[in-house]
């Protein structure tokens, strides 16, 4: 065989079924792009809109009535205007700031301006005002003046934007190291490069600077959250997705919460949601010993942790695999009160036997008779009631029989070699009333 023949075998492909999980829809509507990895938010999709800012060229949301219809940073402007609303609102402007990235004025130059009011690049702006002296208007359009390459993106690695040197960075971002050199905080800029903030642009949200594995993450718990029919905001995912990078970490599961706004670690908690049942199925969740009930179209856990003896854990996860569909509703409760029954058996193996109830072929009538004793006694203490020592004798009564109906007790199966007399037969028992007298008498079902 040669060489080319070997390497012209495909390599195999290993597709990440989270990747799978988002859908091609869901791409589209966030404007996403995989080279490009930022989020355009879909003002007309209904969980991602807002009423707009009601000064002139604003396009921000406005989430909340007390904002008086104005954006979080033009109602901050009005509150330090002394204007009455109306006047403001009628002559305040859009504020500079507020714009993202402002390109050369020449066409087709593909650097940045050198400020946010400067309409040219650093080399156009030395030949307008040091070669040609003429104006602005004038110099764009002038015959001679030629449209120059771009330096490449901003080294930030959050940062979509033009640098403004062959080394450096957008102007935002050149600004925001001199002040971090200023204060003392820069650091490592190699670190920094990696986990500063890009630059907030509205409606804008960066993926830039994240592994694959978060960005996936960040797309799919995005996606059903958007199918739950929560809203979203963009101003509360940007700093989710800061915090993100900031904490450079390889999945949203490593994710430090503790220094979160109230907000914020409300977001990261519904993200992993999503991700903590992603993937989830009876076939995942049957080996485990708590189970997520998800998996199994219900709320919450079903625990089998405190079922010490492994053959009686299993027999009880196959009862509850079984036992499961055929409920309807909210039926976790009653599932877990089955289970918590089997957990008073175990105990009472547990502190009966010599081997703790560990050898499955051991046990016999004599620990059913210890374990009924047992609840007596637990029911006489007032540690069980009486309804609940009724109902667990009734409930281990059921799971053992149906255990053996399962086929559990069969070669290959947790209950083989399990003694016949191990079941409940059916039979009067006595609770005590609290005054240590005989209370009622149960005929168990
Ligand atoms: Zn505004
Ligand atoms: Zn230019
Ligand atoms: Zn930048």
């Amino acid at each position: 065989m040669t060489i080319s023949a070997i390497a012209a075998v495909p390599a195999l492909e290993s597709v990440d079924p989270l990747v799978e999980a988002i859908s091609p829809e869901f791409l589209q509507l966030m404007g996403w792009d995989p080279q490009v990895r930022l989020l355009f938010i879909p003002r007309d999709h209904p969980q991602f809109s807002a009423p707009a800012c009601l000064i002139e060229g604003c396009s921000k949301m406005v989430y909340y009535a007390f904002q008086q219809g104005l954006c979080v940073g033009c109602m901050r402007r009005w509150e330090t205007s002394g204007q009455s609303i109306e006047e403001f609102t009628g002559t305040a402007k859009r504020y500079w700031r507020a714009i993202g990235e402002v390109i050369c004025g020449v066409p087709q130059c593909a650097r940045p301006s050198t400020g946010l009011a400067k309409p040219l690049c650093s080399s156009h702006q030395y030949q307008q005002r040091r070669v040609y002296k003429i104006s602005v208007e004038e110099f764009v359009r002038h015959p001679d003046v030629v449209p120059l390459e771009g330096f490449g993106i901003c080294h930030v690695a959050a940062c979509h934007r033009q640098r403004q040197s062959p080394t450096g960075y957008c102007p935002a971002h050149a600004q925001r190291r001199r002040n971090a050199i200023r204060q003392g905080t820069l650091g490592d800029e190699d670190h920094w490069r990696r986990t500063t903030n890009g630059i907030p642009q509205h409606g804008v949200v960066s993926l830039r600077g994240l592994p694959d594995r978060v960005v996936n993450e960040i797309l799919y718990g995005l996606q059903e959250r958007v199918r739950e029919g929560v809203m979203q905001k963009d101003y509360l995912l940007r700093p989710f997705c800061d915090q993100a990078r900031s904490q450079q970490i390889a999945t949203l599961t490593e994710v430090d919460a503790g220094s979160f706004s109230r907000h914020t670690r409300h977001i990261a908690s519904g993200f992993l949601k999503h991700l903590s049942r992603f993937g989830l199925s009876p076939e995942t969740e049957r080996h485990k010993d708590i189970w997520s009930g998800y998996a199994f179209g219900l709320t919450g856990s079903l625990y089998f942790d405190k079922i010490t003896q492994s053959w009686l854990r299993e027999a009880t996860k196959a009862w509850a695999l079984d036992d499961i569909p055929k409920r309807r509703g909210k039926s976790k409760q009653t599932i877990q009160s089955h289970i918590n029954a089997i957990v008073q058996l175990s105990d009472s193996l547990r502190l009966n036997r010599p081997d703790q109830g560990v050898d499955v072929r051991a046990v016999a009538r004599d620990d059913i008779t210890v374990f009924l004793t047992r609840l007596r006694f637990l029911n006489e203490q007032d540690t069980i009631s009486a309804y609940q020592h009724v109902r667990m004798v009734r409930y281990v009564r059921r799971l053992l029989n149906r255990m053996r109906t399962l086929g559990l007790a069969r070669p290959d199966q947790p209950l083989h070699g399990l003694c016949e007399t191990f079941v409940l037969g059916p039979r009067t028992f006595r609770t005590t009333s609290r005054t240590g007298k005989p209370a009622r008498t149960f005929r168990s079902k």
